[in-house]
C-alpha cells in the first residue's frame, strides 16, 4: 500500500473556555414577546437580516473537484477506527469515587479527552481524512441480482481515507455517573455543545471541550482539509435508554394501567421533541447513524433467539430508526458475529438482519478486514478501536495512526502496565 506523508501541520490549539452565559441551549431562550413598533413617516425601512452563515460551510466546501485526483481504489484499504464515549474527568474516573471494576471497564474500552485530541492531531499529520462511511460501499443491481461493491473513492494528492465510528452515544445513566458528558445539546449559535455535569462541584454548564462529538467538530473546523466533502464520523447508537441524551425509549414495558403512564409520556415527547433539532444540525455537518442493536444484545450469544433478534431489531427501528432516518449499517455489540461466524456462512440471523435493510456489517478486530460476501448482498468488516488496551498492549498495529508512548496519560489511569 503506498504510504504518503505530509509535512505536520502546526495547530494552533484553542482553549475553549466558553461560559454557559454565551452558549445557552434554544430551549432555555425564553425571548419576551416584542410590541410592534408603529412606524413613523420617516421610519427608514431596515434591511432584512442576512442569516449568519454557517462556519460548516466551510468544510464541505473546501476541496474542490478538481483536486480530488487521487483514486483509491476497491483493492486499497480504508481503516476504520471506533471510540466509546471519551472520559471527560478521569481523575474522578479513575478515582475511589467509582467502584474498582468500572475503572478496569474505563480503562480497557475508552480514552480521555486528552489522548483523543492527541489521537484526532496524529490521524491529521499522517495524512487521513475524514470519508463517509456511506460512499465506500454501495449496493448495484445487474442483471436483477443486488450486491455489494467497494467504490472507487477520489482523495487529494496525499491523503488516506479513514472511517471514524462512535459506539454508544446514548449517555447511558451508569457513564452519567462516572463523570461523563450526560448529552448533546444544540446551542444558541447553532452549533453542538455537550451538557456536563462536573462531578466534583455538581455544577452543570455546556461545553465543546469535553466531548468527543463537539472536539472534533471544531477539529474539523480548525483543519477543513481533514474531511472529504465534510465527512465527519458516523454513530453507532442502541435505543434502551434513548438516544444522545435524551430518553426517547418507548413505554412498552411499562404495564397500561400504571398511573405514571401520562406522565411518562408526557416527558418522552419532550425529549423526542428536543433531540430532534440536533439530530439535524448533526446531520448537517456531516454526521451520520447506524444501529448498534436496540437492546446492545450478543448476537454472538449461544441462547440468543431469532426471535429476540426480531423483537429489537423492530424496537430499534420504531423507537431510533424513526428519529435518525434509514442506515444501511450495523455495529454489532461486543463485536460478536451472528450465527457464530458471519463471514464463512450465513445463517438465519444474518438474513434476519439483512432482510430488515442492513448491508454492512460491522465488528471489531485487528485490521483493516472487509470482506464481500458473494451469497447475499452485504459487507462485512472490522474496526480498529483505540482504547487502554490497546493503547497498552498493541503499539505496533497502532503505529499508522499515532504512536501510543505519545498518546496515553499514564498519570490519571490506574497502574496496569504496557506492553511496549
Ligand atoms: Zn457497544
Amino acid at each position: 500500500m503506498k504510504h504518503l506523508t505530509r509535512p505536520a501541520a502546526l495547530v494552533l490549539s484553542l482553549a475553549l473556555t466558553l461560559s454557559l452565559a454565551a452558549c445557552a441551549p434554544r430551549e432555555s431562550g425564553g425571548e419576551e414577546a416584542q410590541t410592534t413598533p408603529v412606524p413613523s413617516a420617516e421610519a427608514v425601512p431596515s434591511p432584512s437580516p442576512t442569516p449568519a452563515a454557517d462556519p460548516y460551510d466551510a468544510v464541505r466546501a473546501y476541496w474542490s473537484e478538481d483536486q480530488l485526483t487521487q483514486e483509491w481504489g476497491p483493492e486499497q484499504p480504508v481503516e476504520h477506527l471506533f471510540f466509546h464515549p471519551v472520559i471527560a474527568y478521569p481523575d474522578y474516573a479513575f478515582s475511589d469515587a467509582v467502584p474498582a471494576d468500572r475503572q478496569k471497564g474505563l480503562d480497557d474500552w475508552m480514552v480521555t479527552v486528552d489522548e483523543y485530541k492527541k489521537i484526532l492531531q496524529s490521524l491529521y499529520d499522517k495524512g487521513y481524512i475524514l470519508v463517509a462511511m456511506e460512499d465506500v460501499w454501495s449496493e448495484v443491481s445487474d442483471g436483477g441480482e443486488a450486491r455489494m461493491v467497494r467504490n472507487t473513492l477520489m482523495l487529494p494528492q496525499g491523503k488516506k481515507p479513514l472511517i471514524l465510528s462512535f459506539d454508544d452515544v446514548n449517555y447511558y445513566d451508569y457513564m452519567l455517573a462516572e463523570g461523563f458528558t450526560s448529552k448533546l445539546v444544540l446551542g444558541a449559535d447553532g452549533q453542538i455543545w455537550a451538557q456536563c455535569t462536573d462531578p466534583h462541584t455538581k455544577e452543570t454548564f455546556l461545553t465543546q471541550d469535553l466531548d468527543a462529538t463537539p472536539i472534533l467538530d471544531n477539529f474539523v473546523l480548525e483543519h477543513p482539509d481533514f474531511s472529504l466533502n465534510g465527512a465527519k464520523a458516523i454513530y453507532s447508537l442502541t435505543g434502551y435508554q434513548g438516544i444522545l441524551g435524551y430518553r426517547t425509549q418507548n413505554d412498552r414495558d411499562i404495564p397500561t394501567d400504571d398511573p405514571r403512564r401520562p406522565e411518562f409520556e408526557a416527558f418522552r415527547q419532550g425529549e423526542i421533541d428536543a433531540v430532534k433539532p440536533v439530530i439535524e444540525r448533526l446531520k448537517e455537518t456531516g454526521w451520520t447513524f447506524g444501529s448498534h442493536t436496540w437492546g446492545h444484545i450478543n448476537l454472538g450469544s449461544e441462547t440468543r433467539s431469532l426471535a429476540s433478534v426480531q423483537t429489537d431489531t423492530e424496537r430499534w427501528l420504531e423507537e431510533v430508526g424513526s428519529l435518525v432516518g434509514p442506515t444501511n449499517i450495523l455495529f454489532y455489540p461486543h463485536g460478536a458475529r451472528p450465527d457464530g461466524d458471519d463471514w464463512h456462512k450465513t445463517g438465519p440471523m444474518f438474513q434476519y438482519l439483512q432482510s430488515m435493510g442492513f448491508r454492512v456489517f460491522a465488528s471489531v478486530g485487528v485490521n483493516d478486514f472487509s470482506y464481500i460476501k458473494t451469497d447475499i448482498s452485504a459487507v462485512i468488516c472490522d474496526r480498529l478501536h483505540p482504547d487502554g488496551t490497546t493503547l497498552r498492549w498493541s503499539r505496533d498495529r497502532y503505529l499508522q495512526f499515532y504512536d501510543a508512548k505519545d498518546i496515553i496519560d499514564l498519570a490519571v489511569r490506574p497502574d496496569l502496565g504496557v506492553g511496549w
